[in-house]
């Protein structure tokens, strides 16, 4: 069963700057820069029977992104696999969802934010199916956002930074007003590009076609998925896709680390099928995740 309380209201420990302290003690000031002017990053893994998969490409991407912030997190990316780990092995739980988060604090107020102190916060929690079982059964219907991805000029794009979750959230929160799962978001050229929190692919003729991540997350899920397809032999297409192709594809689905692999049953007045091949990549994907597949 899920929990139900808020986050801030559970047990179990959060790693906080360096040692694991209790859930409800791992807290920061109203004054914190990140709350103020969103200079924070951060990331989402899944433990799968008591692995994290993909972890260093993770904590990796973390340190990346704080660099491409500005700032340096003050730990190493091995230190933060083993913090992870430490979380991980400390919350009991086999499978489930880790948020590692890094942030500016407190010590200056204004935007320039050169002189805070880098926090960094690692929390576990017990997290399913992002969309829902049935959401996977019979594909997610998407509405088309309002919201556009920005230009890599106008935003650190390739970062997983929180400020650009603003849009994610007003566009999720639109979908969801109107009785829609998700919605998928254009690029500022009016380009297809992505989920709220997950990757596009769609299928056509046997072939996978995916946007080219030259304004989004490069997601870890999407590189996997691409590399269990072409595993299968499986011709993949990364490249630019206008929406008025979208009509010419059989098959959509969504990838993430939360997400997984989930189909996409409509998009706008769009539609596709649950298929064949979007469920073998699922199962794929799973498989491997949960290690009945092998890395290579
Ligand atoms: N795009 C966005 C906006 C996301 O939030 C995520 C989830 N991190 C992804 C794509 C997929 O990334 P990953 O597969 O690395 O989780």
């Amino acid at each position: 069963m899920a929990d139900l309380r808020p986050y801030d209201d559970r047990d179990g420990k959060i790693w906080f700057d360096g040692a694991l302290v209790p859930w409800r003690e791992a807290n920061v000031h109203v004054l914190t820069h990140a709350l103020h002017y969103a200079s924070s990053v951060f990331e989402g893994q899944r433990a799968y029977s008591g692995e994290i998969f993909k972890l260093t490409e993770h904590s990796e991407r973390l340190v990346k992104s704080g660099k491409l912030l500005g700032f340096d997190i003050p730990y190493s990316v091995a230190e933060i696999d083993r913090a992870c780990n430490a979380v991980l092995a400390d919350s009991g739980l086999e499978d489930g969802y880790m948020r590692p988060l890094a942030w500016r604090g407190s010590e200056q107020m204004g935007v320039s934010g050169q002189r805070t102190k880098i926090h960094l916060a690692i929390a576990m929690w017990d997290w399913g199916a992002y969309f829902g079982e049935e959401a996977v059964r019979k594909g997610l219907r998407l509405t088309i956002s309002p919201w556009r991805r920005p230009a890599p000029y106008t935003a650190p794009t390739e970062s997983k930074a929180s400020g650009l979750y603003m849009i994610c959230t007003l566009a999720r929160h639109d979908a969801q007003a109107r009785g829609f799962d998700d919605a998928l978001m254009f690029d500022w050229r009016g380009r297809v590009a992505e989920g709220t929190g997950a990757n596009a692919f769609f299928v056509r003729d046997g072939a996978l076609h995916t946007p080219t991540p030259d304004c989004f997350l490069d997601g870890i899920t999407r590189r996997t998925v691409i590399d269990l397809a072409r595993r299968r032999g499986i011709a993949v297409h990364e490249r630019a896709i206008w929406p008025e192709e979208l009509e010419s594809f059989e098959q959509f689905f969504l990838t993430g680390t939360a997400a997984e692999v989930t189909p996409v049953a409509s998009a706008g007045s769009w539609n596709f099928e649950v298929g064949d091949l979007t469920l073998q990549l699922r199962k794929d994907y799973l498989d491997l995740v949960n290690r009945r597949l092998s890395n290579s």
